[in-house]
């Protein structure tokens, strides 16, 4: 249930429909958005009747909230949520670019990758400490070395970064260092973790599972929203389906569902959708094309050694070219790339 309330309504009508909810049992998640305040209505399995509320000063409709997740849907808030990441405004007007290796691997190999995807227009870096991979026996990350790695090219480059925690007893770790915490596909319903984000005022990077549907992609995000924390940004990578020609199946009508549903960013990460290297600019640019809020792209210097997914990295100058590509296709459905921000950040 939602109660909207009168776009001048006071702090002082607000507080008492909240207590009036909290007393029966409920808990209360309040939204300021563009025009009114809007207060969701959770913790109830059935749908709430709450008496009288309608009568109470300052509001203005209660409306019943038809879908299972509440905090994520356009019921709860028709405008687009926009994530600012470092004065990076990932859903807005401007497209995003997330680039970087699939994981850190030594110190030289992120500060070179960091500035060659700087130089190329990039807005954010991405790379894995932590990384969840299919054998026990690969390469699992550099882990807090690899953070301070990353830390140092955030510090030469100015780009915020992006990088998975894999479990809860290492967000609080991870968060010290990253700017964007990534929840990586495998972890989609990880609740615990999901939970555990949820309570830090980072930004999320929520990947969709490999088997999951929109609907649970949705609800795993309500999961983090209904925690407090309204800064989640979504990720099609590709799903697992009876197609083997490429590594996944990309989802491109994900972007235009999720945008219908759901207010919050949707980023397109092709590298994993397809796991060729060729297949990542096509892919890319249908996303964009779709509606996707940006890119997630792994790029490489040296692709053939690299110790996660070199087959899929683009190699730099791939890269600029899809840069070039993005902004060419966003131009043609009214975006553009989001601008090169230049002051250094902090976490
Ligand atoms: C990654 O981003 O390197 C990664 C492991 O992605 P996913 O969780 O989508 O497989
Ligand atoms: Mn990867």
């Amino acid at each position: 249930m939602l109660v909207m309330m009168n776009k001048d309504a006071t702090q002082g009508q607000i507080d008492r429909v909240i207590r009036k909810i909290k007393d029966l049992g409920y808990s209360t998640h309040v939204l300021p958005g563009a025009v009114r305040v809007a207060i969701a209505v959770t913790g109830n399995d059935r749908a709430v009747r709450i008496e009288n509320l309608e009568t109470f000063e300052g509001v203005l409709e209660v409306v019943s909230v038809t879908k299972p997740y509440k905090l994520v849907g356009r019921e709860f808030k028709p405008e687009n949520t926009v994530v600012d990441v470092g004065g990076v405004k990932i859903g807005g007007d401007g497209l995003v670019v997330i680039a970087g290796p699939c994981s850190v691997e030594s110190r030289e190999q992120i500060l070179t990758i960091a500035e060659l995807v700087k130089k190329a227009g990039a807005h954010l870096l991405r790379g894995g400490a932590f990384k969840p991979r299919s054998s026990p026996y690969s390469f699992q990350g550099l882990k807090e070395e690899g953070l301070k790695y990353l830390a140092e090219a955030r510090e030469r480059t100015g780009l915020p970064i992006v990088t998975e925690v894999m479990g809860p007893d290492t967000v609080a770790m991870v968060s010290e260092y990253a700017d964007v915490l990534q929840i990586g596909a495998r972890n989609m319903q990880n609740y615990t973790l999901l939970e555990q984000v949820g309570r830090t005022k980072k930004p999320v990077l929520l990947k969709r599972g490999m088997s999951a549907t929109i609907k649970e992609l949705l609800l795993a995000a309500e999961y983090i929203l209904s925690e407090g924390n309204y800064q989640v940004i979504l990720c099609e990578r590709g799903i697992r389906t009876f197609e083997t020609a490429l590594r996944n199946t990309f989802d491109v009508g994900a972007f235009p569902i999720v945008k219908q549903l759901s207010h919050l960013p949707i980023l397109a990460d092709p590298s994993h959708a397809s796991g060729e290297r060729s297949k990542v600019a096509p892919l890319a640019r249908a996303a964009i094309a779709a509606g996707a809020d940006g890119l997630i792209i792994e790029v490489h210097d040296h692709p053939e050694q690299a110790l996660c997914d070199g087959p899929q990295s683009l190699l730099p100058e791939q890269f600029r070219d899809l840069m070039a590509d993005t902004d060419r296709v966003g131009h043609a459905i009214g975006r553009r790339l989001h601008d090169i921000i230049t002051q250094p950040v902090r976490p």
